[in-house]
């Protein structure tokens, strides 16, 4: 069939769920039997967010191909279910590195390089690249921003452009807004949706349909207004209040009617009918009451949830999987070297310590996992959490007092964690790093082989530090198991305690993995560990 686009654009303010929107749209018409895929188009000019802060930035989310990319991929990837591939997000940098690239290579013939129409062919070819990599027969395409951002411009003009190239019938503009709401009044208000529509039109492009966001309810007649003045049909403008539980949007989207407008403006027939049981089951155990279990999240980056989006949600899907509530107990690593902070570890149930890069904060994260490790408080460590319990390890245990990593002290005499051989001759810091899908053979009779209950895994790593062999055998006679090799058994994947409930660290970042309905067995496992820890009943 000819290749459909739905290109989703954000109005008003960002962060109001355009991803989700997406994502959750993508699922609305896998359900109906089509093949989809989803590709984020950021306009930020570096060339990927790998060498971002994430404070700037947010997480960094890892696909299998080992592609740094933006964290609305883990929505695309948890929602509908797909493994995305590097084609599947660009930015306004890496368009602008591969013209300048062309033309210094001479392919333009001497021409004037121009953002109209060197640079939106470059957009427009990544796009119909996307499609044809993933052989779609619908492409959803979200812009990254607001319409109006100096940024975004190129795209949207790319859109237009591609519109016109892959025909009217063939593209959908879904634009995703914000009403505001007026506390004096108490009413939600229209006018920005207006303006924001207007600037869209300035640039040829007439949104097809508004998705219209609010924490209030939004009544009909505002939904006629919006219709009427942004000249979209009624039934087009969908009302989307805010909802607690992420994963009814698209329950939600398909009562809106959302998926029948889009394959009917398109010229769809459904090969299949959506069967929505398994997620509206999903939906009804969120909503469920449950016995909560506290997993105290010792990171850096606390105060910026988004920087933990996919650890969040697979703590929550483990959570639905286990029947009990996760609540996160956000701990700054740094509050924890001052002796702040340690009565909300001493509630937790379990302790988990994410990925991170540079020395603020580590030794707050040693100590949390040394409380872990002599308290016998069940642990999950997440690749610099994998390092870090090993650090602990050689502390505390073999009496090595300096062990480090060679990240945080060049000089230590115990580089329990050293630079990969093949890092060291790394000078460029993006995109260098171990990146993407590796095998990992799982040692029988561990708990992660018990855990996982496959002899062999495939997991997504972003690390340039490793566990030293040379210290493997001490390490093993006190009681640390290396539970996950590498296939050639030379790079410890997984390391868990012999002696203990479930301290397991590993060296990649299994959050990437985890779905709504096959929640990541590592996380599965941490969450049983803390309810038997809670005292509520368990099935181990
Ligand atoms: N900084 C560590 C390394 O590069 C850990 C990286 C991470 O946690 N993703 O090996």
């Amino acid at each position: 069939m000819t290749t459909k686009y739905l290109f989703f654009t954000g109005g008003v303010v960002s962060s109001v769920g355009k991803g989700v929107t997406a994502a959750a749209t993508g699922l609305l018409l896998k359900e109906r039997g089509f093949r989809v895929t989803a590709q984020k188009l950021d306009p930020y000019i570096n060339v990927d967010p790998g060498t971002m802060s994430p404070y700037q930035h947010g997480e960094v989310y890892v696909l299998d191909d080992g592609a740094e990319t933006d964290l609305d991929l883990g929505h695309y990837e948890r929602f509908i279910d797909i493994r995305l591939r590097r084609y599947s997000n660009f930015t306004t940098g890496q368009v602008y590195a591969q013209v300048i690239s062309n033309e210094r290579r001479g392919d333009y013939l001497g021409g004037t390089i121009q953002v109209i129409p060197h640079i939106t062919n470059e957009i427009k070819r990544r796009i119909r690249l996307a499609a044809r990599e993933a052989n779609a027969d619908i492409v959803l395409v979200e812009v990254g921003g607001t319409v109006g951002d100096i940024e975004s411009q190129p795209f949207l003009e790319s859109l237009r452009q591609l519109r016109n190239e892959v025909g009217r019938e063939n593209v959908l503009f879904i634009h995703v807004t914000w009403l505001p709401y007026i506390g004096a009044t108490q009413e939600l208000k229209t006018k920005p949706t207006q303006h924001s529509v207007a600037a869209l039109r300035s640039m040829g492009i007439s949104p097809n349909m508004i998705i219209a966001r609010s924490d209030y309810p939004i009544d009909d007649s505002l939904c006629e207004k919006i219709a009427l003045f942004c000249d979209v049909d009624r039934r087009a403008v969908v009302p989307m209040m805010t909802t607690p539980i992420l994963y009814e949007v698209p329950l939600l989207l398909e009562k809106a009617g959302v998926a029948d407008y889009v394959l009917e403006r398109l010229g769809l027939k459904a090969p299949v009918q959506p069967d929505w049981s398994a997620w509206r089951a999903l939906v009804e155990k969120v909503k469920q009451s449950k016995p909560t279990v506290k997993i105290a999240l010792v990171g850096k980056y606390v105060e910026l949830k988004d920087a933990y989006m996919s650890v969040r949600e697979a703590l929550k899907h483990a959570g639905l999987a286990e029947n009990v509530e996760v609540e996160i107990l956000w701990v700054h690593s740094a509050d924890l070297e001052k002796g702040k902070g340690w009565e909300i570890v001493q509630q937790a149930d379990g302790i988990l310590v994410p990925g991170g890069f540079g020395s603020r904060g580590v030794e707050g994260k040693i100590q949390a996992v040394r409380y872990a490790r002599e308290k016998h408080i069940p642990y999950l460590g997440l690749c610099l959490g994998m390092q870090l319990m090993c650090i602990e390890f050689a502390r505390n245990v073999l009496g090595y007092e300096d062990a480090n990593s060679t990240e945080f002290d060049r000089s230590t005499a115990h580089p329990v964690i050293d630079l990969m051989l093949e890092q060291r001759s790394v000078t460029e810091m993006g995109g260098t790093m171990r990146l993407g899908l590796y095998p990992c053979m799982l040692q029988p009779g561990t708990k992660a082989a018990a855990v996982y209950g496959v002899p062999s895994i495939e997991e997504r790593h972003r690390h340039r530090w490793e566990f030293n062999n040379a210290y493997r055998k001490e390490f093993e006679q006190a009681g640390m198991v290396f539970s996950g090799l590498s296939p050639d058994g030379k790079l410890v994947e997984i390391s868990e305690l012999r002696d203990h409930p479930y301290m397991i660290g590993c060296q990649f970042h299994p959050e990437f993995l985890s779905r709504p309905m096959r929640p990541h067995p590592l996380f599965v496992g941490l969450i049983r560990a803390a309810k038997q820890r809670a005292g509520l009943s368990s099935n181990l």
